[in-house]
């Protein structure tokens, strides 16, 4: 099984420290290219029967000038491209623009898109419940998974979860 998946999230929800987690090689090729709007290869996960690359996507966000328009467009036809889409959020935060600026850009995705609430370690489990039940009202994601990528709780299950949709 392989795939491409593109992981977007506002910054600091923990996308580098997932990657860090899960990623045993680095694409040497890519890694010294200069930073463009095109999207970045982060490492490939090798993972029992299974290969997976992941793909950062720069520009999902809310663009700050008109480049930025340009790179909103980049990163809709990537996700277009994929095979999934993790959508990171931070349990500690909760719902805000940055999210609904991202979920809005989602609704004309056509990739399955995972939602991923990383940082579980910081909140009290029964406001994990009211957290998903937020999420399940604004977007049809296929699945919703609570994860801390820095202690690795349920990492393990996100990727199982990955592989029975690929
Ligand atoms: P990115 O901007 O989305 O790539 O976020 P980073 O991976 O750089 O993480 C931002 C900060 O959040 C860092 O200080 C991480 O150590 C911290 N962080 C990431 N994942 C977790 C987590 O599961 N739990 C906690 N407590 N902190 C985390
Ligand atoms: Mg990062």
């Amino acid at each position: 099984k392989s795939g491409f998946i593109a992981i977007i999230g506002r910054p600091n929800v923990g996308k580098s420290t997932f990657m860090n987690h899960v990623i045993g090689q680095k694409i040497a090729i890519m890694s010294d290219k200069p930073q463009t709007t095109r999207n970045k290869i982060q490492g490939v996960l090798t993972h029992k029967d299974a290969q997976y690359i992941f793909i950062d996507t720069p520009g999902i966000h809310k663009p700050k000038h008109r480049l930025g328009d340009f790179m909103v467009k980049i990163a809709e036809n990537t996700l277009n491209e994929v095979d999934a889409v993790l959508f990171m959020i931070n349990a500690d935060e909760g719902y805000g623009k940055g999210d609904q600026f991202i979920i809005n850009r989602l609704q004309r995705v056509k990739s399955p898109v995972f939602l991923v609430i990383n940082k579980i370690d910081l909140i009290h489990p029964d406001d994990l419940f009211p957290l998903i039940e937020k999420y399940k009202d604004l977007y049809d994601f296929e699945e919703i998974i609570p994860i801390s990528a820095l202690q690795g709780n349920n990492v393990n299950h996100l990727l199982e979860v990955l592989k029975t949709h690929l």
